[in-house]
């Protein structure tokens, strides 16, 4: 159980973002950010930063960044979510909340060290133990595990590989940062009948997706 202090530093985080959808502000002063974060951030865990993840040079975003790849994503109950990016396993955690029991998220992470870490850490959360999490190249997709309403990568793409496409549902939604090192922005693709078409939003600074597996290095 977590402390009362726990909830209100979580709370004060979310009415600091401002205004939010009502159940992505419930989701996040609900879920620790504190867990999720290497062990000597506990304290800062509520400040609307980013965190370094200890492999790699990646970040556990800013929870505002958070908060908008979670609204844009428009997530509801019973949805299957794939994310690519797992880090810590925050975020994935926060999507578990909002798609509940009878949803599924599936979670894509490629740093080993990584994938054992937030593997721990969502164990030790009810909705977390849900979240089927597996170390491998986010690159090609978990096409057995779809289709998904939703895709939230959480890192970097140039080009939007086809297998996620193929894994989304006819009204399925995918939430990615477009772009690479130097610029991105968030951006949605909207699946439809006809086709689809991408909204862009906020820049923003995600790692880039890896292309290096770590036995290549
Ligand atoms: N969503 C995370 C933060 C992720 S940072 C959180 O809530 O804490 C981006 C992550 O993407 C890093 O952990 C990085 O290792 C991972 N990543 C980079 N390239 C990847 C790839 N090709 N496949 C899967 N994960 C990848």
């Amino acid at each position: 159980m977590e402390s009362d202090l726990t909830h209100a530093r979580a709370a004060r985080m979310v009415d600091r973002l401002g205004p939010l959808p009502a159940a992505v502000a419930e989701v996040m002063r609900r879920v620790p950010r504190e867990r999720f974060v290497p062990d000597g951030f506990r304290d800062v865990a509520y400040e609307d930063t980013p965190i370094p993840l200890p492999f790699g040079d990646a970040t556990i975003s800013a929870p505002h960044m958070v908060a908008l790849q979670l609204e844009w994503a428009e997530l509801a109950p019973g949805h299957r979510v794939l994310e690519i990016g797992a880090g810590f396993g925050y975020l994935a955690a926060l999507i578990a909340e909002l798609v509940g029991p009878t949803g599924a998220v599936c979670a894509i992470e490629i740093e080993p060290a990584l994938t054992r870490e937030a593997a721990r850490r969502l164990a030790a959360s009810a909705s977390g133990r849900a979240v089927r999490l597996r170390n491998s190249d986010g690159r090609a997709g978990w096409p057995d595990a779809g289709p998904f309403d939703r895709i939230i990568v959480s890192c970097a793409v140039g080009d939007v590989p086809w297998v996620w496409f193929h894994s989304l549902t006819a009204d399925g939604l995918l939430v990615a940062p477009l772009g690479d090192a130097l610029g991105q922005r968030l951006a949605r693709w909207k699946n439809s009948r006809v086709g689809g078409s991408w909204e862009y939003g906020v820049s923003c600074r995600f790692v880039p997706l890896r292309t290096v597996l770590p036995s290549d290095i």
